[in-house]
């Protein structure tokens, strides 16, 4: 087996340690080439000292002392900021991962497909945000973007030798998250401590919180919009509380292909890191006979208001999902704050969709990196304005 270059941006995450634990089981068959960090300078360096990393990057450009003399003597590079993140990313490697948490994995995204790279895409926000110009950037420079979010891996894979045509529809299942079996009056309530804690899978606490508020799902719903190419009103959100099946396709003749798998995200890591080929990975089998069931039921729209934004976003189209994707992180950030409650996440998010996607122009502009900026920060000024008047009424 030849030796592959590979980079992970957002390598001190859930999803990046995840990625480097498949890649340290036989780390003969890759050459790192860069490795990136937010904030965790100790995580990174370790990592970057491990598996010989030419260049580590930290995000959080006030560290970038503290990552030199992490790496001292190790002959790994040491560099912090946006900028450096590009100049990683624009380094010559065979497959990249996208691992960072929120808009910020966008810009690096679409420099390592503008190289030719594949790039393994954990980043929902990228393709929420800017999913046209993602796929048109991978066409244009002969880049190849796989999924990694699981529902997307699954999807994927069910659709191994099938024509789109023939799709009649892609249902991708939920948790419910934290709150499923909670009473709906005691949702205004709920801790952020509470909503961190998801029931079958282990994940970083922003798409933890997501997953409790499915504004997650929302995100994945219009994730398979834009990655699948296929109509709104054909993606299905079904509520799944074991976690096993993770999406399903359903084709034209009344077949419906079923993904199913344990809850581990090396599993999808792990199918993207070895595409076109399947590879032995260490993820638990199921044992269906043991496991005796599989439940399903629809989402409850007063419980996941969330869900029904998503299908307002796809409809606007244009650069919505970019001020959805921000709107939608601020008032995340009101919420871990504790400057407003679990449920005030949705209105204030559905408050900016109302007041901006009917007519704000910048929504028609033209998809590029500017744009997209803008619009996520028209999206986030809306927000907190909207978290402003929520908590001043608390
Ligand atoms: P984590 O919060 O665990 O990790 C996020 C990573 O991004 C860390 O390496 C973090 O660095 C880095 N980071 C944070 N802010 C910035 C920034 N401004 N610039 C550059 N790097 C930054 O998140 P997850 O691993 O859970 O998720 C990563 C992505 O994958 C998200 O888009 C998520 O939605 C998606 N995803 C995650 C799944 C999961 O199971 N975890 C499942 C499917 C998709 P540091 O920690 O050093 O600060």
């Amino acid at each position: 087996m030849s030796v592959r270059r590979v980079s992970v941006f957002g390598a001190t995450g859930s999803i990046g340690q995840s990625t480097l634990d498949l890649i340290g089981r036989a780390p003969e068959g890759y050459d790192v080439v860069a490795l990136t960090g937010g904030a965790n300078v100790a995580q990174l360096a370790a990592d970057a000292r491990r598996f010989q990393a030419d260049v580590a990057v930290i995000a959080d450009e006030s560290r970038l002392e503290a990552l030199r003399a992490a790496l001292e003597g190790s002959g790994v590079q040491a560099a912090a900021g946006p900028a450096a993140l590009l100049e990683a990313a624009a380094r010559p490697a065979d497959w990249v991962m996208s691992a960072i948490v929120g808009a910020a994995g966008l810009a690096p995204g679409l420099e390592a497909l503008k190289q030719g790279a594949t790039l393994a895409l954990a980043n929902k926000e990228s393709l929420v945000s800017g999913g046209a110009l993602l796929l048109d950037t991978a066409k244009r420079h002969g880049g190849t973007v796989l999924p990694v979010d699981s529902e997307h891996s699954a999807i994927f894979q069910a659709l191994v030798g099938e024509d789109m045509a023939a799709v009649e529809r892609l249902v991708i299942t939920a948790s419910g998250g934290a709150f499923r079996d909670w009473p709906l009056d005691k949702l205004a309530q709920a801790s952020v401590g509470e909503a961190s804690s998801h029931p079958n899978w282990d994940m970083g606490q922003r798409i933890t919180i997501d997953s409790a508020s499915m504004f997650n799902k929302a995100m994945e719903v219009i994730e398979t919009h834009e990655y699948f190419g296929i109509d709104p009103e054909k993606i299905e959100v079904l509520v799944h509380p074991q976690s096993l099946v993770h999406a399903l396709v359903g084709f034209q003749d009344g077949a419906l292909m079923a993904h199913l798998g344990a809850p581990d995200m090396r599993h999808a890591i792990g199918y993207a890191l070895h595409h076109p080929q399947r590879a032995p990975l260490p993820v638990a089998r199921l044992d269906l006979a043991q496991i005796g069931r599989l439940d399903f039921a629809p989402p409850d729209p007063a419980r996941y208001p969330a869900l029904a934004l998503a299908y307002q976003v796809m409809a606007r189209g244009g650069l919505s999902g970019a001020v959805f994707n921000a709107a939608k992180d601020a008032a995340l950030d009101a919420f871990i704050a504790g400057e407003i409650g679990f449920t005030h996440m949705a209105q204030v998010v559905a408050q900016v969709l109302d007041r901006l996607l009917p007519d704000n122009s910048l929504i028609n502009a033209p998809m590029n990196l500017d744009n997209i900026a803008a619009a996520a920060h028209l999206g986030q000024t809306q927000s907190r304005e909207a978290v402003r008047k929520l908590a001043s009424h608390r």
